[in-house]
């Protein structure tokens, strides 16, 4: 199983570890020909303004739409779930605002249930920062988690995205949810 990590900007050797560490391949990807034989994406968090220039510049947007809309299982957190929103690759039925908990509380951590994907082991702990939030979203996509009435983890079909950074908490849920939904299209290929 080969899973890709966006890594042209942001924290993406923190998800690597814990992709390698959940025992998949990792490749590091940063031209659309890095993006070929892959059977699951993540675009991690950094800083979104930065992360669209550098994905137009190497010419990976239309490259990355193919990939996700095609129905590779696919985890974005935090600038990488603003990636994924309308205003950017349109690869979730989604708004985001960015920066949206204000300055003032621009990072913090809390404990969030996540239902089903929580997998029965209790509520995750979510760090923020700076992050976005869901502004709007279509019937299609069910929220998961919410933070002061704001959707902070969606899920549409093949993507999960959430305003936090699973990578950072030592909880590999989400990662495992990656892993989980890649052997699940696997198996319903063969
Ligand atoms: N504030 C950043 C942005 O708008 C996202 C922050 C993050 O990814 N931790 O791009």
């Amino acid at each position: 199983m080969l899973v890709g990590v966006l890594a042209l900007q942001g924290d993406f050797e923190a998800h690597a570890r814990v992709l390698g560490e959940l025992g998949a391949e990792v490749r590091e990807v940063r031209t659309p020909a890095g993006l070929q034989g892959l059977d699951g994406l993540v675009m991690p968090g950094g800083e979104s303004t930065t992360m669209t220039l550098a994905i137009e510049r190497e010419g990976l947007a239309q490259p990355l739409r193919a990939l996700v809309a095609a129905g590779t299982p696919t985890l974005g957190t935090c600038a990488g779930m603003i990636m994924l929103d309308s205003d950017h690759l349109g690869l979730l039925d989604v708004r985001t605002r960015r920066n949206a908990f204000g300055r003032q509380v621009s990072s913090f951590e809390t404990d969030l249930a996540l239902g089903a994907l929580a997998n029965g082991g209790g509520p995750l702990r979510a760090i923020f920062i700076r992050a976005p939030w869901v502004e709007a979203h279509g019937a299609g996509v069910e929220v998961l988690a919410e933070v002061d009435g704001h959707p902070v983890a969606v899920r549409e079909g093949n993507v999960l995205a959430v305003a936090f950074h699973p990578e950072l908490s030592g909880d590999r849920r989400l990662h495992a949810w990656l892993i989980g939904r890649i052997r699940q299209s696997e198996g319903d290929r063969s």
